[in-house]
Parts: structure tokens; sequence; C-alpha cells
């Protein structure tokens, strides 16, 4: 037995070698290489796609709403040495040697967290090593729940987040489903405003363990405090899960949720402009008192740690840590806020201007970075108005509308206005996107007619064989190219 062992490690051996040397003959400077060659000498064929990328993202209008473009500070630190470094654990108290400079990072991007939403270290503390936003929030509910306890979130086709516990008759979506009971509130259908009334009645039957706020798709405020009064009348915890607005509340231009919530997290490529990952803020120090008059004391920031590492992830990714510790520093400063402050002028800019060329708008306006355009009365579905959009270099994503039966063909579409700030347009500036995205409904509408009033494959079919379609397709994208390409995106200026 042992015998043929051997006898088989010599063949796959010499097999092995012999592979090597003809590959070494084929590739003849194999012997040279170092791992210093650039991209473009390494990997020509990766490179030609990023280019794609960046010539795609130059020549379109990025509306959708989570996205960005980070500065080059940012993804600079993504492309260092930090990458190379496994730190599993926390600073100090690392299973790995070699973490002193790492330490230092992590403790340097915790203190610019706390600082960039004012918060105290002595009543606030920081996890920032999330991957992303989706990881934190289950860290949170594996902290600060067992399995199968029940939570609320805000539904899906509402303007929720998957991760805040989306199912649908036949099946269990999102894991928060999954591993805990979900229940979701939903909006009024008549004033697409969340339906507080109703999530209070729910949650007094209910019980959750914990209520979600927060949303991937809702244009208005976000009442914290009814949020924490509803959540105390059944004992819940508050999870406020600001991913979307965080760069808004970071310049203090909208209410934050600090004061309401128990726990709070966030993506950092969104408003906040950074690099992709999550940040988990919990409450720390003295909760209250007990009968005894002795101190109680919040206990998230242990759980919490644990729940991220060793629970759900390993090693944490420094280069990218690096990078948010930039972009919180920038989400500090003065010009931060100017940014912020345009987000929402220009959001609002663009509403004004779709409304008077007749279109709705869910709760008919907006006070952050993003609106719905429900376009319902204009009898063409969001599926549809993406694709034409899509076509004509201007990205957005279909969206539900408050009361839509259909989530595959829903009755909208999001715009946001947080990518194209960063491109330094102002209102007069969105006033030219509206007038483009308004173009291309009309369009979407006209095909959609010449389709026989039909389906999203349909309408594609028209486009590929009609040519008065496609040439006004190809009229409007080139006038989106020329007006786009007028601003600069940050980041590396060649890739
Ligand atoms: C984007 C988003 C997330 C998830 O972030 P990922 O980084 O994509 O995992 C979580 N919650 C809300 C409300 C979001 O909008």
């Amino acid at each position: 037995m042992l015998r043929s062992i051997n006898q088989t490690r010599t063949v796959w051996l010499t097999v092995s070698r012999h592979q090597l040397v003809a590959t070494m003959a084929k590739y003849a400077t194999v012997t040279d290489w170092t791992g210093m060659e650039p991209l473009e000498q390494d990997d020509p064929d990766v490179l030609a796609i990023i280019k794609k990328e960046k010539i795609r993202q130059r020549h379109g209008l990025e509306l959708i709403a989570s996205e960005n473009f980070a500065s080059r500070a940012s993804l600079e630190c993504m492309s260092t040495c930090l990458n190379n470094k496994y730190s599993e654990g926390y600073p100090g108290q690392r299973y790995y040697g070699g973490t002193e400079h790492v330490d230092e990072m992590e403790l340097l991007c915790q203190r610019r967290a706390l600082e960039a939403f004012s918060l105290d270290p002595a009543k606030w503390g920081v996890n920032v090593q999330p991957y992303s936003g989706s990881p934190a929030n289950f860290a949170v509910y594996t902290a600060l729940l067992s399995p199968h306890e029940r939570v609320m979130g805000l539904d899906l086709p509402d303007g929720g987040h998957l991760t805040h516990g989306y199912m649908t008759d036949q099946k269990r979506i999102s894991a928060t489903s999954i591993y805990f009971e979900s229940m979701p509130y939903k909006l009024d259908p008549a004033t697409g405003l969340i339906d507080y009334n109703r999530l209070e009645e729910n949650a007094k039957l209910f019980r959750p363990k914990m209520i979600i706020a927060g949303a991937s798709a809702y244009s208005r405020l976000i009442e914290w405090d009814r949020f924490r009064q509803i959540a105390d009348q059944c004992g819940a915890y508050l999870m406020v899960d600001m991913a979307h607005i965080s760069g808004l509340v970071a310049a203090g231009i909208i209410p934050g949720p600090f004061e309401a919530a128990d726990v709070v997290t966030t993506t950092t490529h969104k408003t906040l402009r950074g690099p992709r990952a999550g940040l988990i803020f919990y409450r720390r120090g003295v909760k209250g008192t007990n009968k005894a008059g002795k101190p109680i004391m919040y206990d998230f920031e242990k759980k919490i740690n644990f729940a991220v590492f060793p629970s759900l992830q390993g090693g944490p990714h420094n280069h990218v840590i690096a990078g948010v510790a930039v972009a919180l520093r920038q989400a500090a400063m003065p010009m931060f806020k100017q940014y912020q402050q345009q987000i929402v002028k220009n959001c609002q800019a663009m509403v004004e201007a779709l409304k008077q060329k007749g279109h709705v708008i869910v709760s008919d306006g907006t006070d952050n970075h993003l609106c719905i355009l429900d376009l319902r009365a204009k009898g063409i579905d969001g599926a549809i108005a993406e694709h034409i959009l899509e076509l004509v270099n201007i990205s957005v994503n279909k969206n539900t509308c408050p009361g839509d039966k259909n989530a595959i063909t829903p009755g909208g579409i999001r715009l946001g206005s947080p990518a194209l700030t960063s491109r330094n347009m102002n209102e007069d500036d969105f006033k030219q996107v509206a007038m483009f995205i308004d173009e291309g409904v009309q369009l979407g509408i006209e095909v959609k007619a010449k389709a026989g009033g039909g389906s999203l494959k349909q309408v594609k079919q028209v486009i590929e064989t009609d040519q008065e379609t496609q040439a006004k397709l190809a009229d409007i994208k080139k006038r989106v190219e020329q007006f786009a390409n007028n601003f600069s995106i940050p980041g590396y200026p060649d890739v």
C-alpha cells in the first residue's frame, strides 16, 4: 500500500515537472516575472475590461441612487501593501503577528468614524471591519437576536432593503427571514410615507425583538423619534440602517438617528463616497440605573464585536479600512457639507423639472438625495423605462411605487443625485438631466405603442428592427454623451 502511494507520487511529480518545463518554454519570460509588472504588461485582458468600464462611467449619466465616485486618495489605499496583511481579531488582540501598523490604522478609522458623526467615544463605539452593508446588518442580528427571534423592517417593494427580512408568499429570500422571523411594515399608498400607525399596531401584536428603520428607496425624512416610541412600547431594540443617507447625516443637513437608535449601521460607499465597506455604531457606557441606584451598562460592544469576528468574518480588509479612514476624514470637512447640500439641491431641481414636464413623483417630492418617478399614469412600466434609458447612456433602476402589485414590472424608476454631484454638476445641469430622462420616457411610450402596448421583450424586438426608433435612440445617446463628457470623474485620471 505504502509503496503504491510512493509510486503514484513519483509519477505525479514527474508529470508535473514536465508540464512546468513545457509552460516555461511557451512563455519564455516566466522566469523573469517579478510581480512588479504593471497591469498593462501583466494582464492586458483585464485592463481592457476596466478601461471599457471607465469609458462607460465617463460617457454616461449615473443616476443609480446607491452609487458614487470614490476619491483618488481612497482608491489609492486599496491598491497598497495593506491588502497583504492578515489581522483577525481587534487592535491589541490579534491572532497574527506583525499587526502594529494595521492596529494603528484601524484605531484611526474608528476615531474618524466617531468624529464624522460627532459621537462621544464614552457613549458610542464603532466596528469598522464589516465587509459591506449586508454583512454589517447580519452581524447586528447575530449579536443581538437568538435564532428565530422576531424583527420588523420596511418591506422591500416599499423601499426597504433585502437584509431587513424580505420574503415572498412562496419563499424566504433574505437570510434575515430564513434565520429569524420577519414581519414587514409598509408605506401608506395614499401618501407614499411610512405608515407609522399600522407599524405601531402590528408591533404591539407581533412583539418583535428588533425594529429596523432605514431604507434604500425612500425620499422623505424618517421620524426617528416615532420609531423609538414604537420600539419602547414592545421592548424592542431599534436598529437604524442609514446606508443611503449617511453622507447627509455626517454633514448634518438632515436629522441623524443617533439620539433614537441603539445600533446604527451604514455602508461607506453611497452618499458617504468612500470604498465599499460597512460600519456598525453601537451604544456603550451607562444605559440607566436600576432600583437600587446602581448603573446598568449597555452590553452591545462585546456582542457586536464577537459577531463580526469570529462569528461571521475572518481577516479584516485592511486596505479598505484605510480607504474608509480617508473618506471619513473628508466627511468631517466643510467642503463635504457643501457637497451634501448640493446633492439635495440637485435632486430637488431634477424633481421640479420633471414635474413641470407633467411627471408624477412618489410623495410629490424629496428631502434627500433620491426620488421615485412614478410612471404608472404614463402607461409604461419601470422596466421599459430603465431599458430605454440604458440605451441612451443613462443609468437608473426600476423601482416599485406604493401600491404596486407586481415587482417584476414595477411602476417607477429610482433616481439619485450623489454620483453626478460628485462630477460637479449643479441645479442647471440636473434640469438638463431631467430633460434627457423625459425624452427617454417619451420615446419609451412611443416604442411601446409600436410594440402593440407590449412587454419589455416586445419593446426590445421593435428596437432591434425599427430604424426610426434606432435613429431617435442614437440621437439622444449622442447628446447625452456630449453633455456627460464635460464633467470629469473623481479617481485616477487614466483608469
Ligand atoms: C445598500 C444597502 C445595504 C447593503 O449594502 P451592501 O454593501 O450592498 O451589502 C444595506 N442596507 C441598506 C438600507 C442599503 O441601501
